[in-house]
C-alpha cells in the first residue's frame, strides 16, 4: 500500500516525549514548547506504528531515525524495544536503518546501555564541558549535581563498549574556554565532537544572557581547530568534517551548510510533522503522519517555502568568500529572526574570523590527503 517511489532523501528527527525532559536547562529553545502546553506528551504505539511503517515504505538509501527531545529516554526502554521490532517487521529486505539517540544521559544504567550496544544505536550525548560550565545552565530540578550524572552515565557506555559523541552547547560562559572544553572531552573519552552555538533571544529581540557573541563563537572554533590541527589521531568534529566535505565537492552533511532547509522532518509525539525543530510552530505545520504520507508533506508549498528561504540570505551573503561554506548560515541566527526577513546572521563576523584564520590549514590538509592517496 505505501509502495510509492520518493526519491528526495530525508532522515527523522523523532520526539516522542515532545518537549518533556528531566532536566531544566535555562537556554533549551525546546523547553515548555507552547504548541502542546498541558498535553500528555508520549507517543502512542500507534503512532509509533504507522511512523515507521511510512518511513520504511519509502526509498531511501538509508533510514535514519534520530530519536530526541526534550529527553527521549523519558519513554522508557520497552518503547525503544518496540521500536527495534516494529523496524524489523516493516523493513524491506536488505534496507539500511540507523538509530541514534541525543540524551542528557541521566536514565542510561546498565540494561539501557546494553540495549544501546546489541541494537546499534549512535548514542549522541549532551555535556557541555568540566563541571563549572556543565552546571551553569544545565538545571535539575531535584538539585542533584548534572555533571556528575552525565559522567556516570558515560562510565556505563564504557562499560557495556557503547560508542558515543558528544553534544556541547556553547554559550556565553564558554567564551576562552575552548581548550579546556576540547581536552576535557577528550579526557572523557569522546573522539566525536558536536559544538553547537547557543543564540537565544527573547519575544522582545533581547539578546538571553547566555547568547554566545560571534567573535566569541569565532575565537572559540579558532581554539578547537588549534587543538585539533596538532593532534596525530584526529578526532571527528562535525563541522570540521563538513568543510572537509565541501571543500571534496561532497554534501556537508550538516544542514546549516545547505542550500536548502527541506533536509528532514521533525515528527512530534503525536505524529505531527513540521521542517526543522528550532521551528516547530503553528505557521510550519506540515500535517500528521497518522492523516498523510510523506509524499505529500514533501510536495507541500510550505515545506518548499521553508527550505526556499534558506537561499534568501542578506545581500552581504552574496559577496561573502565564505558563502560556499556558511551558505547564509541557519534560519534561527539571523536576526530579526522572523519568517520574511532577510536577517544576516548575528554571528557573521565569528564564522568570518574562524574562516579567515582556518579555511586555509583546512586546504593543505586535503592537498596533503590528495598527494598520499595519489602515491598510494
Ligand atoms: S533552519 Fe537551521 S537547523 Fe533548521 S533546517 Fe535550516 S539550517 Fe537546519
Ligand atoms: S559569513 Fe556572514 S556574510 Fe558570509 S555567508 Fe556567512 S552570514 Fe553571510
Amino acid at each position: 500500500m505505501y509502495n510509492s517511489i520518493i526519491m528526495k532523501q530525508f532522515s527523522l528527527l523523532i520526539k516522542p516525549a515532545s518537549s518533556d525532559c528531566n532536566s531544566n536547562c535555562i537556554y533549551c529553545f525546546y523547553r515548555g514548547l507552547p504548541l502542546y502546553k498541558g498535553r500528555p506528551t508520549r507517543m502512542s504505539f500507534d503512532v509509533l506504528s504507522v511512523l515507521i511503517k511510512k518511513y520504511l515504505a519509502t526509498s531511501q538509501m538509508q533510514y535514519i531515525f534520530s530519536w530526541q527531545g526534550g529527553e527521549p529516554l523519558l519513554m522508557g526502554l520497552d518503547f525503544y524495544k518496540g521500536v527495534i521490532n516494529l523496524q524489523k517487521n516493516f523493513a524491506k529486505p536488505n534496507s539500511i536503518i540507523g538509530n541514534g539517540i541525543q540524551t542528557n544521559g541521566y536514565l542510561i544504567d546498565d540494561e539501557t546501555a546494553e540495549f544501546f550496544s546489541q541494537a546499534s544505536f549512535l548514542v549522541g550525548i549532551s555535556i557541555d564541558g568540566p563541571e563549572e560550565l556543565h552546571n551553569k545552565f544545565r538545571i535539575i530540578l531535584d538539585g542533584s549535581n548534572a555533571f556528575n550524572k552525565v559522567l556516570s552515565s558515560i562510565k556505563i557506555l564504557q562499560k557495556h563498549n557503547v560508542e558515543f559523541n558528544t553534544l556541547t552547547v556553547v554559550t556565553s560562559a564558554h567564551s576562552g574556554k575552548a581548550k579546556d572544553v576540547y581536552r576535557f572531552l577528550k579526557d572523557t573519552g569522546s573522539y566525536y565532537h558536536q559544538y553547537i552555538p547557543c543564540v537565544e533571544y527573547n519575544k522582545n529581540g533581547e539578546k538571553m544572557p547566555w547568547t554566545i557573541e560571534a567573535r566569541q563563537w569565532g575565537r572559540f572554533l579558532c581554539d578547537v581547530f588549534e587543538m585539533w590541527l596538532g593532534e596525530q589521531t584526529k578526532t571527528s568534529i562535525r563541522l570540521f568534517d563538513s568543510i572537509i566535505n565541501v571543500l571534496l565537492g561532497r554534501q556537508p552533511g550538516i544542514c546549516q551548510m545547505e542550500k536548502n532547509c527541506c533536509q528532514y522532518f521533525v515528527v512530534e509525539h503525536n505524529g505531527d510533522i513540521f521542517p526543522c525543530d528550532f521551528f516547530v510552530r503553528d505557521y510550519t505545520f506540515l500535517g500528521n503522519i497518522m492523516n498523510d504520507d510523506w509524499q505529500i508533506f514533501l510536495d507541500s508549498a510550505k515545506y518548499k517555502n521553508f527550505g526556499a528561504q534558506k537561499t534568501m540570505w542578506h545581500s552581504d551573503c552574496n559577496r561573502c568568500e565564505y558563502l560556499k561554506f556558511c551558505a547564509g548560515d541557519c534560519q534561527k541566527y539571523r536576526l530579526p529572526n522572523h519568517k520574511y526577513i532577510r536577517g544576516k546572521s548575528v554571528l557573521c563576523e565569528g564564522w568570518k574570523m574562524f574562516y579567515k584564520e582556518c579555511l586555509g590549514e583546512f586546504k593543505k590538509i586535503i592537498k596533503k590527503q590528495q598527494v598520499f592517496f595519489n602515491q598510494g
